[in-house]
Formats: C-alpha cells, structure tokens, sequence
C-alpha cells in the first residue's frame, strides 16, 4: 500500500500545449512558496506521447507509482495526430485512462463558469449565461464505460456484435451523490441528478439510490431528478437554473461538454479528479484542464493558460484546504481579464493580446 505524501505534486505536462500551460504553473507554484511560505513538492514527468517517444509506453511504472504517493497530479494534456495510429494499448489517452481508474478517481468535477468579461464568446443571449455557474459532478470510473461484458464478437449470420454494459453498484453511486451533496452546502444547496430511470434499469437505480443518501444524511440539501434529454435541454434553454448537476459517466461526460461549450472558452476551464479520502483523511487527485492538447498551435507560444491555473486553484481548495489562496488566485485571473489581457483564443475588439508567458506574468503580478 503506497502512502500519499502531504503537499507533494506530480506535473504531467504531455503533449502539445501541454508543457507550456504547465510552465505557468510552475512559475506560479513557485510564487506560492517563496511568498505564501507553502511548501509544495514538486516532482515533473514524462506521460503521453512524449513519454512513448522515450520509453514505449505512455506512462512507466515509475511515473505510475510516484503519482500514487502523491497528493495531487497536475496534468497538461495529451495526445496528437503523431500518435494517433498507435495501437491501442501504446496511445497516449491509456495513461489518462490509467491513472483515473487505478487511482480510483471515481469523482469529475467540472466547473461551468461564464466570465462576466467573456459572455460575447458564447453562443447564448449574454442575460442566459452572464455569470453562469453550474458545477458538474460526473462518476468517472463506472457505467458504460468499464461495465462487462464489453467487445466486438462474430455473430452466427456474418455480422458482428459490438456490446458495451451499463452497470452502477449502490456504494458507486453513493459515493459520487455524497461527494456532489457535500458540494452543494458551500454553494448554493441544490443538486439535480440526471439519469434514464424512464427507461434504463441503472438508470432507476441511480434515481432511488440518489434519493435513499438525500433522505438519510442531506434533507437540508434542495434535491431534483431529471432525465438526462430533459437537462440537455434545459442546459440551452435557461442554464441559470442549476448548482451542481450528479450524473453518471456518459451522461456526464456529454452534458458537462455542452456546458462547457456554454461559457464559449475552452481555454477557461479547469477540472478536477477525486478520490476516497484514506483514514488519515488524505485523498488522491488529478487535476487538467477540459482542453486537448491543441496540436495546432502547439510551440506557438500563444496557449491560453488559464484553464491550467484554475485547475491548480482547484488542487489548492480540494485537495489541500487552502480556500484562501485558491480565491487570490481565481481574483488574480479575474483582474487580468478585466485588465483586458487576452491569449488569442479569447480575443475581442478593444482587448490586448498577450502571450502565454506574458498571461502568467500578468497574473502572477497581480498575485503579488
Ligand atoms: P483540443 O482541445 O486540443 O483543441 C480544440 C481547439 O481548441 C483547437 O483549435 C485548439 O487550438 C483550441 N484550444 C484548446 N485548448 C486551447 C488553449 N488552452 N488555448 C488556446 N486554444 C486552445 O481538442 P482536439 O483538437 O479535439 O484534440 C487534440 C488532441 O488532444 C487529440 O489528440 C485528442 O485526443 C487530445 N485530447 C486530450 C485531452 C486530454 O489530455 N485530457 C482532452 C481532449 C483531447
């Protein structure tokens, strides 16, 4: 059994735009040390693409097992179009994949957030989303997406079979409802759990185990059940009217996308990874922004990195308890904006272009 060590953080920069929004992580980590006296342990390695170019495997073992003593993974991103007919087994997503599933990283958190400076970016009136903010709460290592049997089989007439099982415990779908209603008490006390109990016997299960947790230990938490189709909806139609939405992994993850896409900023948004806390109360995590690794602007210098740094906000407030310096960061990021310093990605009339380094110089000197 590997013990996590207290304040140590694994950078995977990756591929792509990976290692440069990482970069301004570091930088600001480093801030936070010299001027918070924190002390954050950092360690920096190779996964993806750039760690099969070197060992043949996107993730080695060694990475594998220092993110497990780790309290908090920070990841770029990975992938690109150079990997992209790897076979299976050797692609870049396996190491994501990996670390989410042994790390037992069962919780997706994922912010829906619309700056008040960015609303022209999104694709809704500015009055449905000015100040839009839904969190997402999406089980990631369950449902459909691990569920056996899974394959593609020969059936008797020629043809073939693809096959894929959507299968959820009550301990699975416990965990997660806790985590989204202990969320939901230090925002805004309302959860909406999503699901297909109309007609997916898992999707009953969800409803009635989501329902059975809120009568037992969260009565204080306001509770809505909604179909899945329904919230996709509703996520277009008047977005405002959410907290924190729970959902199962597929759901979450195409609900949560369309969220995003909401606040019209990919270069925005952050995510976080949970775990079980151990009983020494420590819990393990990965931290990564939404976005891919962006291969098409890659070694530009022109990444917008804000996605990256909030998520490290997110591992400060999650994983380390720091509220405090989890808000001066996220008030850093807002100044910036509202100072009118935009990465290319996020550009508008009347605004100034800024590098990727030049954005972490601007909010690392709004830190001070
Ligand atoms: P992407 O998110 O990498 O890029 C989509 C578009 O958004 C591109 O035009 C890109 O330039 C832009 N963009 C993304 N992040 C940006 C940022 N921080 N600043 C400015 N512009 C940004 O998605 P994609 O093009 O579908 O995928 C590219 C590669 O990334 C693929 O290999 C894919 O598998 C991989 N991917 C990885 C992850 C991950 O590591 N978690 C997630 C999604 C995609």
């Amino acid at each position: 059994m590997i013990k996590i060590k207290k304040r140590k953080f694994l950078l995977l920069p990756g591929d792509g735009i990976g290692p440069e929004v990482i970069g301004q992580v570091k930088r600001i980590i480093n801030w936070f040390n010299k001027n918070k006296s924190l002390d954050f342990e950092i360690d920096e390695e190779l996964v993806g693409g750039a760690a099969y170019d070197k060992h043949g495997t996107p993730i080695t073992d060694e990475v594998f097992y220092k993110a497990l003593e780790s309290e908090a993974v920070i990841l770029g991103a990975v992938g690109g179009p150079k990997w992209d007919n790897l076979e299976f087994s050797k692609k870049p997503e396996r190491a994501l994949l990996k670390l989410r599933k042994e790390l037992k990283l069962f919780a997706n958190l994922r912010p829906a957030i619309c700056f008040k400076q960015l609303v022209d970016a999104s694709s809704l009136k500015p009055e449905l989303v000015s100040n839009l903010d839904i969190m997402f709460v999406r089980e990631l290592t369950g449902g459909i997406y691990f569920g056996e049997p899974r394959g593609i089989k020969p059936i008797d007439n020629g043809e073939r079979k693809g096959i894929n099982t959507h299968v959820y415990t009550t301990s699975e779908i416990e965990r997660v409802a806790r985590v989204a209603f202990d969320l939901a008490r230090k925002r805004n006390n309302k959860v909406t759990s999503c699901e297909k109990s109309n007609v997916m016997e898992a999707g009953q299960l969800w409803k009635e185990e989501v329902q059975a947790i809120h009568e037992k230990e969260y009565k204080d938490v306001e509770l809505n059940h909604m179909l899945a189709d329904n919230c996709a909806m509703q996520l277009v139609r008047n977005p405002k009217q959410f907290d924190v939405i729970v959902t199962d992994n597929l759901f979450g993850d195409m609900l949560s996308d369309e969220a995003a896409m909401l606040t019209g900023s990919l270069g925005l948004l952050p995510s976080a990874s949970l775990g079980s806390k151990d009983k020494d109360g420590n819990m393990r995590s990965l931290y990564e922004p939404v976005h891919g690794s962006a291969p098409d602007i890659a070694g530009k210098g022109t990444a917008n990195p804000i996605a990256t740094i909030l998520s490290f906000g997110m591992a400060l407030r999650y994983s380390l308890d720091l509220d405090k310096e989890a808000d001066t960061l996220e008030k850093a990021v807002q100044d910036v904006l509202d100072e009118g310093l935009r990465t290319k990605d996020i550009l508008s009339k009347g605004t100034k272009e800024v590098s990727t380094s030049e954005m972490g110089d601007a909010i690392i000197s709004k830190l001070q």
